[in-house]
């Protein structure tokens, strides 16, 4: 787990009222659900807004094999004794801040279970192995994520989890709050900026291609940052945005059409 208080904020275009709607959960101690195609500035969003409110920020990056004791903690045995070692998810609660679970759908189902009493008006982590009861302090905020666009039916979030959670839906930006992002994290020139939101826009509208998902505002942040350093802009879109969208030689040629036709 990664945990850090950031007093620099962090840089985050806003595209609506997210700010404030965070601000107002945060206030009111109600837990936030952040849903959106990957690499659309979730997670930089959420740092922008620990940074903001100066809170510790608690990351734990969900994978299939993430249990309810990899995040609540569990009984190591060292030095011939038995020690209890808190996950981060308690840490979380017992520090306060923001705990903010990436990709939480990916975790095991029995996660969940830890999650409700947190993320209702109980705001308590039950440790069963340990019989204690932890109330979450009140600087203390959980936030999840998770990709509608990978979901499948065994991995959907169960009603009974989505409704304890506030929800906010991100989506791809706009083109001219996505030309800023790329100017904001690279310092590109603007007409760079422009071309290579204009073959984002382009390869997110073909519609003949088998793509799991369409190109992310992170890709064409890779793209412009090589750029910018002085490799071949064709070259560039190809190592940033072309090969990492797929692996098909077929489909990878008509993705560098669109980059041809561009540089
Ligand atoms: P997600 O968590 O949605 O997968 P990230 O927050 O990691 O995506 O965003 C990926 C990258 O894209 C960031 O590191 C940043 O460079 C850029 N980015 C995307 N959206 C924004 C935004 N609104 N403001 C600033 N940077 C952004």
């Amino acid at each position: 787990m990664d945990t850090r208080v950031n007093t620099d904020l962090p840089y985050y275009e806003a595209s609506g009222n997210e700010i404030e709607l965070f601000e107002h959960a945060w206030k009111n101690r109600l837990p936030l659900l952040i849903k959106g195609p990957t690499g659309v500035g979730k997670t930089r969003f959420v740092a922008h807004m620990a940074a903001r409110l100066k809170l510790p920020l608690h990351t734990v990056a969900c994978h299939d094999d993430l249990t309810a004791a990899d995040l609540v903690g569990r009984h190591l045995i060292g030095d011939g004794e038995t020690v209890w070692c808190d996950g981060p998810l308690t840490r979380a609660v017992r520090e306060g801040g923001i705990c903010y679970l990436d990709e939480v759908v990916e975790a095991r189902k029995d996660t969940t279970v830890v999650l409700h009493p947190l993320a209702d008006d109980r705001r308590v982590l039950p440790i069963d192995r340990t019989g204690e009861l932890l109330e979450a302090p009140p600087g203390f905020m959980l936030v999840i994520s998770y990709n509608p666009g990978y979901q499948n039916f065994l991995k959907g979030l169960k009603p009974s989890t989505r409704q304890r959670f506030v929800s906010m839906r991100f989506d791809f930006p706009s083109a001219e709050r996505e030309q800023k992002v790329l100017i904001g994290e690279t310092a590109c020139d603007p007409m760079l900026a422009t071309r290579l939101v204009n073959i984002g826009r382009s390869l997110r509208a073909l519609k003949d291609v088998d793509l799991e998902e369409v190109v992310s505002t992170r890709l064409l942040v890779y793209a412009a940052t090589l750029i910018r350093d002085g490799l071949d802009p064709v070259e560039s879109c190809r190592a940033a945005i072309v090969e990492s969208l797929t692996d098909d030689i077929e489909t990878a040629d008509a993705l560098m059409e669109v980059v041809n036709a561009t540089f």
